[in-house]
């Protein structure tokens, strides 16, 4: 066994809390899930391991949100995307802008973490998000 944490949406975002983006990464298929998983969907390995994604992704898609969970009713409107990183996996995400018009599907996007949340499942968009690059 290895010292690793278990691959667990707790660990993630206690990984989160330090500003990093982890995911898990079968070792025998390579494959990337994002939240963590203990079982391969692919090849249902249960040899899975921590890696940390890189902090650059692209947009996908996206759709703002003008009624919202009223934890996030300061923030409207917003927008939540699904956000591709160079690993490959896709995440869902919010999107933090200051002129939602500037959104544009395929634009390049850096994630960054916001302060602690209550919420512990998923998906919640907490903790990270992600913004424009500068
Ligand atoms: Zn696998």
């Amino acid at each position: 066994m290895s010292e690793l944490p278990p691959p667990t949406i707790e660990e993630f975002y206690r990984q989160c809390a330090d500003r990093k983006l982890m995911a898990v990464r079968c070792v025998r298929c390579k494959h990337i899930m994002v939240p963590p998983r203990a079982i391969c969907p692919k090849c249902r390995s249960s040899r899975v391991e921590w890696v940390q994604l890189g902090t650059q992704g692209k947009l996908v898609t996206y759709t703002i949100v003008h009624v919202s969970p009223p934890q996030f009713k300061h923030m409207t409107p917003y927008a939540v995307g699904i956000v591709e990183m160079e690993e490959g996996v896709k995440l869902p995400s919010i999107i933090r802008t200051s002129r939602l018009e500037s959104l544009k599907i395929g634009m390049e996007l850096e994630v960054d973490f916001s302060p602690k949340s209550q919420e512990t499942s998923w998906p919640h968009w907490p903790r990270y998000f992600f913004k424009e690059t500068e």
